[in-house]
């Protein structure tokens, strides 16, 4: 009895796996397609300077507009493109498109420094993404320094010596880079001041919780504090509330990024929303909170 139970049990286990991965394919399988059948979407977030309150850059964030399941974020589906190599052609998507966005809105005249997007590890280690920014930057004839590609301190930790060579390189193409969910992969500093960066983006986790969790105050505090010793910019990410953002503005954070300004919204919104743009005016809050 316990021998069938135990058969039983393999069989459902198994079953729900193939299931689980037949669901997967599917949808890996319609991945593939999304860059050749137009699903993809690029949404924009703007960056705005603590100080001055202006937006001083957006960030691309890729969105899977789906047949059937609708707007897909991308912690569904990239991990699913990283995993199948997809994700080298998804982000020379990302890139030509981001490029073409930033030649739109510099014809525009808006005043904006930045745009950046999002790299994946696997494009850092295995794609020629040299090659692919060298060309989206020449197809569009964009000023390099307008473009600027966030990699996450997890993947340069991931092949060390390479990331060295390969940022050293997208830096001789003039382009900004910065490092994305900062104070999650342990990097030490002695390697994060051989890395050629303009900019440390601190990871939502200690935004989010910053103004209750002293812990993660002292750790944003000392973020700051070494990026500046750096002579790197630093970005508050996930700003949700006027308190987090004083709090990052009184620690001497440079620009903060989150809904609190705005969520990430398509292209032709973010024209508009620029166009119609007043600086961002944070109020003066309890005193004490702050220090
Ligand atoms: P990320 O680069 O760290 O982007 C920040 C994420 O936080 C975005 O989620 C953004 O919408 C969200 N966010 C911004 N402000 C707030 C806030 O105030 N509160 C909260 N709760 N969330 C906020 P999103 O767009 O879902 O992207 C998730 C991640 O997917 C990104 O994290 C990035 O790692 C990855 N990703 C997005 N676009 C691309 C891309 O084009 N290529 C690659 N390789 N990865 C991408
Ligand atoms: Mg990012
Ligand atoms: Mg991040
Ligand atoms: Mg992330």
């Amino acid at each position: 009895q316990a021998k069938s139970r135990g058969r039983g049990m393999l069989r459902f286990f198994s079953m729900e796996m193939m299931g689980r991965s037949k669901a997967r394919l599917t949808l890996e399988a319609a991945l593939r397609q999304s860059v050749e059948r137009d699903e993809l979407r690029l949404y924009y977030q703007p960056q705005v300077d603590l100080i001055s309150g202006e937006i001083v850059g957006v960030e691309a964030l890729v969105r899977w507009q789906h047949a059937e399941r609708g707007l897909i974020p991308p912690n569904e589906f990239i991990p699913l493109a990283e995993e199948s190599g997809y994700v080298v052609t998804l982000g020379d998507w990302v890139l030509r498109t981001a490029c073409r966005q930033i030649k739109q809105w510099a014809g525009l005249g808006l005043p904006l420094r930045q745009v950046a997007v999002n790299v994946s590890a696997v494009q850092l280690s295995r794609g020629k993404l040299v090659e692919s920014v060298k060309d989206a930057l020449q197809e569009t004839g964009i000023a390099p320094g307008m473009l600027e590609l966030e990699i996450t301190e997890s993947s340069v930790m991931l092949d060390r010596e390479r990331s060295l060579e390969t940022l050293a390189s997208l830096k001789a193409l003039g382009v900004q880079l910065s490092i994305d969910d900062f104070g999650t992969g342990y990097s030490s500093l002695a390697y994060l001041q051989q890395l050629e960066v303009d900019k440390l983006k601190i990871d939502i986790a200690f935004v989010r919780d910053m103004t209750t969790n002293s812990n993660n105050a002292a750790i944003v505090k000392a973020v700051i504090a070494l990026g500046h010793s750096l002579g790197l910019e630093i970005i508050g990410e996930g700003v949700e509330t006027a308190d987090q953002a004083r709090h990052l503005r009184t620690l001497r954070c440079d620009i903060m990024q989150g809904y609190m300004v705005s969520r990430p919204i398509p292209g032709a919104e973010m024209t508009q929303f620029m166009r119609t743009f007043k600086p961002v005016v944070i109020p003066a809050g309890d005193q004490r909170a702050a220090g």
